[in-house]
């Protein structure tokens, strides 16, 4: 069954094309919708929603597939909602502002941006599109020091679970207000966003790379980036790493299937005074590879080297409201490299600064209560392997459970265990429920968590 209702276009399980039609970026997730919808306009994602209530089905919205999983195959038996043709991006360089469509990667917004001297607030990967990113929140290299992307979110337009197409801002009133705020972290259960407005920082240039070091250093290197990750300015937003990458061509030589940890970072200050930033650093030890550098700021979005085709992914979060001494022991114990561990990264991303304050008239999220976020991801080659890595991600964050917040981070959270429930405080959760119960109290649109 293939059919075009406007320029929606449908496909079944019997058409050509299904598995193609179906398939997430996460190449782990075998999603099982009754059919996909292509939306290339605001007017097809109604005619889909209208098309799914007719049918007695759930709605799946979906730009690439990155947060598949997290569904928990919510997915499955859905109309799987495809927005990957809203594509379009529009720059307004003056104002300081993009406009965005569903679809929009954030790797073509940074180089769209990045044109006329600006940057955006997007995270470590190209690939991923900039409305789901900013729907949970969005952390990125710019975060310490401008907080979630959903926080420069100026405008977004929507259809819900009635059929109506919506436009919603920091003026709107009532459940349009009311989705303004939702809409800002709180996750896409709200409706199909068709299209976002944000703001664009003044951005050109900054200071940024990764050191790499053998994984036998991942004690020293943790704990000396425990204490400088303590003093530096809200410019800087950083990662550290404990990586096995594969033995594959694309990955630099000295780095192939072996242990490594890593440092990698962005510093938005002065250019000229990274290197005296980073001096503690690269003391620890003589780096297998350094690529710190003053670089243009549209290559940001590549610097964490995130894949940028469909791989498989099994990924598991925690919010840590501290690291010390012996949180690092935990970690190289579990994940270091005489661990055994099946896992390609386990990650400390840091948090504090403009992330930890709610600014006034935030959204949803508005700030995030820890200093890292902890995530693991690993490869399912197998289903051995898959069971392997599922378990080492849980033995991962048992072991650093003692400085857990107990929290979540919707957009690290690719399990589908509850997050959207942690990630919010109670108040919060009660308006958040609220507000579903009175645009979508059939609960049409299917959401993450
Ligand atoms: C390699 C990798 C790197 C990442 N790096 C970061 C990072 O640095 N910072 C960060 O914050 N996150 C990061 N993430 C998480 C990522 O931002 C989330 O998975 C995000 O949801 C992906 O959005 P997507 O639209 O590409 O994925 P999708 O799977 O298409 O969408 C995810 C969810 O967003 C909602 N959604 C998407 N589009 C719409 C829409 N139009 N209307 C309503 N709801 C919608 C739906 O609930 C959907 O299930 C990363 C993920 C991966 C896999």
């Amino acid at each position: 069954m293939t059919f075009t209702e406007t320029s929606l276009q449908i496909t079944g399980p019997a058409d050509a094309g299904w598995d193609a039609a179906r398939q997430a970026w996460n190449l782990a997730v075998d999603q099982r919708p009754a059919a996909v919808a292509c939306a290339n306009s605001a007017a097809d994602v109604a005619t889909a929603i209208a098309h799914a209530r007719r049918e007695g089905l759930r709605v799946a919205p979906q730009a690439t597939g990155h947060g598949a999983s997290a569904l928990g195959g919510a997915q499955d038996g859905a109309l799987l909602l495809k927005t990957d043709r809203l594509d379009a991006i529009e720059i307004d360089a003056a104002a300081r502002r993009a406009r965005v469509g569903a679809g929009a990667l954030s790797g073509d917004v940074a180089v769209r941006a990045g044109a006329d001297g600006l940057a955006a607030l997007h995270g470590s990967s190209a690939d991923v599109s900039v409305v789901g990113y900013t729907l949970g929140g969005g952390i990125g290299w710019l975060s310490r020091e401008h907080g979630l992307a959903s926080e420069h979110v100026t405008a977004i337009e929507l259809v819900t679970a009635d059929g109506v197409l919506r436009s919603v801002d920091a003026n709107s009133a009532g459940i349009d207000g009311e989705l303004f705020w939702a809409l800002r972290g709180g996750g896409g259960g709200f409706g199909v966003v068709t299209a976002l407005e944000f703001e664009l920082m003044p951005l050109t240039h900054v200071f940024a790379g990764t050191l790499f070091w053998p994984g036998e250093l991942a004690r020293e290197v943790l704990n000396a980036y425990r204490a400088w990750a303590e003093t530096v300015p809200e410019t800087v937003t950083s990662t550290v790493r404990l990586l096995r990458l594969p033995d594959l061509p694309f990955v630099p030589e000295p780095l192939r299937d072996r242990p490594v940890v890593d440092v990698c970072l962005s510093f938005a200050g002065d250019p000229a005074d990274g290197d005296a930033l980073v001096a503690p650093l690269r003391a620890v030890a003589p780096p297998l590879i350094d690529t710190l550098a003053t670089i243009p700021a549209p290559q940001l979005v590549r610097l964490h080297g995130d894949p940028e085709q469909p791989v498989p992914g099994l990924g598991h979060h925690a919010v840590l409201r501290e690291l010390t001494a012996a949180g690092i022991d935990a970690l190289v114990e579990t994940a270091g490299h005489a661990s055994g561990s099946p896992l390609l990264s386990v990650e400390l991303r840091q948090l504090g600064g403009a992330l930890a304050r709610r600014p006034e008239g935030a959204g949803a999220l508005g700030a995030i209560d820890g200093a890292y976020v902890l995530y693991g991801v690993g490869t399912p080659v197998t289903p051995e392997v898959g069971r392997a890595v599922d378990e080492r991600l849980d033995a991962v964050a048992a072991a650093l459970a003692p400085w857990s917040t107990g929290g979540a981070f919707l957009n690290m959270a690719d399990r589908p265990d509850g997050a959207a429930a942690r990630a919010f405080d109670a108040p919060t959760r009660e308006r958040l429920r609220a507000l579903k119960e009175a645009v979508d109290r059939d609960g049409l649109i299917v959401a993450r968590g």
